[in-house]
Parts: C-alpha cells; structure tokens; sequence
C-alpha cells in the first residue's frame, strides 16, 4: 500500500485533527459541562478527569490541534491573552530579572510595569529588533525570561525569534513569544528555539470577535511548564466551556482567513503606500519596513492582516480618518473577520510609544476593493 504523508496543518485544522466520536459517529467535537468526573471504588481517577478547573474534556479539541500547529508538547487554554501571558511571569519569583520589548501589546506592559514590577519582578525594556540590546541587557543566572512579540503590536516590528532563542539559553534564561498576530500559519516559534508560544486567542484563533480566550503551548512539558499550570489552576484562569468550543470551531477555518487577511492587508499596504495622504505605511510585507527581510525569513506564506498608517496632519486628521470611515468599523481588538481601525495612541496613554498621527488597521474578509474605497474616501476628505 502507498504510504500517506503525514497530514499538513490546514488539514489539521479544517478537520479537527480528524475528530469522529466512535459511539455516535458525530464528526464535530462534543461540548461537556460537567464540572466534575465519577470518582473509581479505589478513590483513582483512572480516565484522569477530576475537576473541571483543571481538567475540562472540552478544552482537548482545541489544546490539541493548537499543540499540533505549534509544535508543542501540550497547551492550555485561559480566560484570555492576559490571564494566559501573566501566568507566565507569575510562575517566576520576585526578585527574578525578565527582559521584555519596550513596543509591545501596551495591556501587558502597563501589567508589567505596575503590578508586575511591585510585586518583584525586575523588568527591563528593550528594543527588542535590536540583537545586540537584547545581548546586552541579559544578566547570565538573573534572567529568567525573554518575552516577545513578532510581529509586534502596533508599529509590527520583527524580533529575530531564533537568534534571540540562543542568546536566552546560553544566559539561562527561557523565551517566551506573544504569536498573536503571526498565528501559526505565518510563524511557529517552538521551532526557531521558543520554549513557549502565547496567544490572545480572542483574535485570529477564534476569529470572529464573540470570545475572549488565551493559550500557552510548552516545547515540552517540564517543571517550568508544571508551576504555571499550578498558577492557572489555583487563579482559576481558565477558559469557560462554551468559549473553549467555540475557540474549537474558529480554529478550523484559521488557515484560509489568515492567508485571505494577509493577501488583502499587502494590497491596501500597497496602496496606502502611494496614497498622498498617508505619510507612512508600517507593515512588514513592504520591502522598505525595516524588518522586511526578517520578516520574509522568519514568517512563511505571507505578513499577516495588521498593519499601521501614519496620517499627514498628525492628530487631528488621524482621528478624522477614523470617524469617516463607514465599512471599516472605529473599534479596538483585532483578528476578526470584520475590519477595524483605531487611533491607538488615545487608548494607550502618555506613556505610549505610539506616534498620535498612527491608525491601527485590522483587515477582515470583505472585498478588499470595497475596503480601499472607504479608506480612500476618508483619508481625501481628511484633508
Ligand atoms: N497580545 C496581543 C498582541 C494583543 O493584541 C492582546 C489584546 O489586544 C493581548 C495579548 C491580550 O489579549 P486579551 O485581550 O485576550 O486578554
């Protein structure tokens, strides 16, 4: 007989990792409420379900193609991307040292530098596009942990995954990546040397803006990886049921939404690119963002459905731009299978790195000629 290749992850995905329930021949994965599991006459818990904060059979169809896209020995799922990235610092201990990039998602920095830093952590930014910073700020036996975010929201820099990987290990310290917006479609980086990848799966995971939800997958199931279980499980930072299902479903049409937002979001990069209005295009599929030829190695099949634009006019007609748009949607988040746009400096505070004439866009399923009509008349009459 000849032999069958291994499936590939589209496959994986679109088919549940070939989920068929063996009793009812029900192709889609089951939904289990129960909250608790029959205890064996000699007190075991022989079919390993206990409790179902720790132990929800639900969360399995997810977690397991989620592991199988990454390349991970196993994967949780948490209330959402915060619950799921904080549990990773909160496994380390005060006193610990973590480097983190100074352009990030700006919830976990704020996190990072308020909750986190009083609670002992010591926290250093730096760029983290930047090699020889990330070398330079690592302390061999203090650090602990080196966070990234490739690309990184919202100016979508790229961090050098396998490079900074090595550096990490020969200091000691383990490497954690916030994938969100590359998806394992577009990077998978437990194979560049990561030793846990993170997602907010509220976005392009469960893609379609009705669930809050986060995961960590481990390379490999170690100590580390056992005290942030123990930190999700005692918070009770996990995800509900019903959202775990529905992350389930979103997951199985991950593959052609990605490669659909990535093919739209290059096009109106382009073109925004030679709009006279726009005074500068952040998107690493363009061949002078400076991270483009990273970025061209590290992501395969295409630079993702995020990119920034810089308005001429700064502030004011940056806003104005965002409040004359019609098709695309003035809301935060990002992911989904609608587009959005934001002034993202107004959210971010003072403290933000963001210039105030950006506008995050997120680009969704629609037409793409329809987007760029509406993006096109609001940045003319912006003027
Ligand atoms: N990481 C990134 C890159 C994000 O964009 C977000 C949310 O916007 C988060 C993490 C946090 O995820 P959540 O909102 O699911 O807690």
């Amino acid at each position: 007989m000849a032999e069958v290749p291994p499936r590939r992850p589209e496959t994986l995905a679109a088919t549940a990792l070939g989920h068929e329930d063996a009793a009812t021949g029900a192709l889609i994965p089951p939904l289990h409420p129960s909250t608790t599991f029959r205890r064996d006459a000699d007190l075991g818990y022989g079919r390993g379900r206990v409790y179902a904060r720790a132990d929800n059979p639900t969360f399995d169809a997810a977690a397991e193609l989620l592991s199988a896209l990454e390349g991970g020995e196993q994967t949780l799922l948490f209330a959402s991307g915060m619950a799921a990235a904080t549990a990773v610092f909160l496994s380390l201990s005060p006193g610990d040292h973590v480097v983190v990039p100074r352009v990030m998602y700006w919830g976990l920095r704020s996190w990072l530098l308020g909750f986190a830093s009083r609670w002992g952590l010591e926290v250093e930014g730096v760029d983290a596009e930047d090699l020889d910073a990330v070398r330079a700020a690592l302390k061999p036996s203090r650090t602990r942990l080196v966070w990234l975010e490739s690309p990184a929201n919202p100016l979508w820099g790229i961090s050098d995954i396998a490079a900074i990987a090595e550096l990490a290990h020969r200091a000691g310290a383990r490497l954690a990546v916030d994938s969100t917006v590359a998806t394992p479609v577009l990077t998978r980086p437990l194979e560049l040397g990561a030793d846990l990848v993170m997602h907010s799966a509220t976005k392009y995971l469960n893609g379609h803006s009705d669930v809050v939800a986060g995961t960590l997958t481990t390379r490999s199931k170690d100590e580390d990886w056992d005290r942030i279980k123990a930190v999700q499980s005692q918070n009770g930072a996990i995800l509900g049921t019903f959202e775990a299902w529905l992350l389930q479903r979103g997951l199985r049409t991950l593959f052609p939404r990605v490669q659909w937002q990535c093919r739209s979001t290059l096009d109106l990069a382009q073109r925004l690119a030679a709009h006279p209005r726009v005074a500068e295009v952040l998107y690493p599929g363009l061949p002078d963002f400076p991270g483009h030829a990273l970025a061209a190695r590290q992501m395969t099949g295409g630079f993702g459905g995020m990119l920034s634009i810089r308005v001429k006019g700064g502030e004011a007609a940056a806003v104005a731009v965002a409040a004359r748009v019609g098709l695309w949607k003035p809301a935060t988040s990002l992911g989904g299978v609608e587009s959005l746009i934001e002034h993202r400096a107004s959210i971010e505070g003072p403290t933000s790195p963001v210039p105030t004439d950006l506008l995050r866009l997120s680009v969704g399923l629609e037409a793409v000629d329809d987007l760029w009509a509406d993006l096109d008349q609001a940045l003319d009459s912006s003027r």
